[in-house]
């Protein structure tokens, strides 16, 4: 089946869904960091962030968190409902990590004394500059209801997920969150967007501290694959071996 590409990123493609409002969202194994200098591929990243992100959004879903997600198609695949991006990157810090231990000179893994949310603007131009509520209402990105929509879900996706990853061994430190308006014919709904995945969060392991997350390809701690397989075995997730599509340990750069 032909469809039309919408939108190309860094680790997705968007498709024309089968009927109108839908989308289809197809994983790659692709992977950028530090604002696209650093390139590779991860392979079989894509199924298993397919199966992950399903897994968390369909929990989220459970507890009446809305999101865009529908169903999962195939291994790479999965129906999400159109919606219209709101574009910021909301960032949850439960611990220091990365970009915020720098900023504020402290130790990765010190922990935080309470959970911070940032908003950061999407911008490859700009390298997605920290914003605040100002710049958001003053350039019309989302509104003060709509900002507050977003932090009462992400507030209640951190204390969720934390749980769940928690009980899965892992600690999740931070992540990131996109949000989408959805229309109905009478309202509209913000709703949770994108994906949940090891691209997206960190992770440690609870007793050994071990990055399972896509810090180990920014910071080339080898064992990528594996770290990822790991995430998705940890949570019940584990595709059963398709079709060669998820293949033994192998990194390309
Ligand atoms: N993050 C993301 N996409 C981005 C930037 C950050 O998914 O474009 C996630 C990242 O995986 C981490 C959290 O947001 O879980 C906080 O990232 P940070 O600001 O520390 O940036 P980094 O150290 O990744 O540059």
């Amino acid at each position: 089946m032909r469809r039309r590409r919408l939108y190309e990123g860094k680790a997705k493609i968007l498709f024309e869904g089968p009927e109108p409002g839908t989308l289809v969202q197809y994983f790659k194994d692709d992977a950028t960091a530090y604002n696209n200098e650093k390139h590779g591929t991860i392979t079989g990243k894509g199924v298993l962030n397919n199966r992950i992100s399903e897994f968390l959004m369909s929990r989220l879903n459970d507890i009446g968190v809305p999101t865009h997600f529908l169903r999962r198609l195939n291994m790479r695949e999965q129906l999400v409902h159109e919606v219209e991006v709101i574009p910021l990157e909301v960032v949850v810090r439960n611990v220091a990590a990365g970009s915020f231990s720098k900023r504020f000179r402290m130790e990765e893994g010190e922990p935080l004394p309470r959970s911070i949310v940032e908003y950061y603007y999407k911008s490859d131009e700009l390298g997605d500059p920290l914003v605040t509520e100002e710049h958001i209402t003053a350039f019309g990105w989302a509104t003060t209801q709509d900002i507050d929509d977003m932090l009462q879900l992400t507030l209640r996706i951190n204390d969720f997920l934390s749980g769940l990853f928690l009980g899965a061994g892992m600690r999740l430190v931070d992540f990131k969150l996109e949000f989408g308006r959805l229309y109905t014919e009478e309202d509209m709904r913000i709703v949770l967007a994108d994906e949940i995945s090891p691209d997206s969060c960190r992770l440690w392991d609870v007793t050994t501290g071990e990055r399972m997350d896509k810090d180990r390809f920014r910071r080339d701690l080898g064992s990528i694959e594996e770290a990822y397989q790991e995430v998705a075995r940890r949570l019940g997730v584990m595709p059963e071996a398709g079709p060669a599509d998820v293949q033994g340990p192998k990194t390309v750069q």
